[in-house]
């Protein structure tokens, strides 16, 4: 497989849309694998309690383990708390733990409480340009929750581009407008730099004639940020997190793995920092 040429500064993507269950965290673990195979050397951040992201990539993420919580609430070096995944060289994570519930709360009396995930990715020796050299990461991917609350608000101030998975359902676009304001707002304030690049159509199932107008609709409204490439529905992409695994690892010839990779490429090639 032919790998793709490496960014010339670290590309921090903020995968995000408040909507539950629209792929955010199957996108994140999936295209992060995919550019670990592209030979990108990949940092995945887990930002969700649930630590779905952490499960599908095979890390532990019991109470305990050093994870996104310490990183926000305690001020932890980003470097103190990844782990290498152990089936993707080239891929490390930051895993989330359940007691990233509670940050909401125990961060609304810490002074810059949104600005915290921001100061921990910018502070790490391997994110920058590319005097820092072979070890730098070439991508930061940050799987939000599925709220606006400050969780997710650190990771759009943190960031430089948004990933914002679009499921092909009916209401997909509901509640993208809160988001886009949402984005808005942080740009007006707090990072001027944020950029939607990345619009992904996920679980589409080109049999219906929803899916093929919702497509339709977001490319209207989007035009250039959509992926050519949509993520079709596919039993082996749900089932991959269940073996602790990608689609990438588990099974690298299905329809949903290719789609991933040829997704990959796009966001790879289609240019640094739009
Ligand atoms: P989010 O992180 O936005 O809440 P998930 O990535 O967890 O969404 O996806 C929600 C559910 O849909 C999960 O059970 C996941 O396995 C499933 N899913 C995601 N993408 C696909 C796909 N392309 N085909 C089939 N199932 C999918
Ligand atoms: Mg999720």
């Amino acid at each position: 497989r032919r790998a793709v040429p490496r960014p010339t500064e670290t590309r921090v993507f903020v995968v995000a849309n408040q909507k539950g269950g629209v792929g955010k965290t199957t996108s994140t673990v999936n295209v992060a694998a995919a550019l670990a195979q592209l030979g990108q050397k990949v940092l995945v951040i887990d930002l969700d309690p649930q630590g779905n992201a952490s499960t599908a990539l095979n890390i532990e993420h019991r109470r305990g383990v050093p994870s996104t919580y310490d990183l926000l609430v305690d001020g932890a070096m980003l470097a103190d708390v990844t782990t290498p995944c152990p089936d993707v060289p080239g891929l490390d994570v930051v895993p989330a733990t359940i007691d990233l519930a509670g940050a909401e709360i125990e961060l609304v009396s810490v002074v810059a409480r949104e600005g915290r995930l921001r100061r921990a990715v910018h502070g790490h020796p391997l994110v920058g340009d590319e005097s820092i050299g072979e070890e730098r990461y070439d991508y930061v991917l940050i799987d939000c929750p599925p709220s606006l609350g400050l969780l997710t608000l650190n990771a759009l101030v943190a960031g430089d581009e948004m990933m914002i998975p679009i499921q092909a359902e009916y209401y997909a676009l509901e509640g993208l407008g809160q988001l886009l304001e949402t984005v808005d707002m942080v740009r007006a304030h707090l990072n001027p730099e944020l950029a939607v690049s990345t619009i992904l159509i996920t679980m589409y199932d080109a049999r219906t004639r929803l899916a093929a107008g919702v497509a339709d609709e977001v490319r209207e409204h989007f035009g250039d940020q959509v992926l050519q490439t949509a993520i079709p529905r596919s039993v082996r992409v749900s089932e991959a997190p269940s073996y602790a695994q990608t689609v990438m690892t588990y099974d690298p010839g299905s329809p949903g793995a290719l789609s991933y990779f040829e997704a990959a490429r796009e966001i790879a090639t289609k240019g640094v920092r739009p």
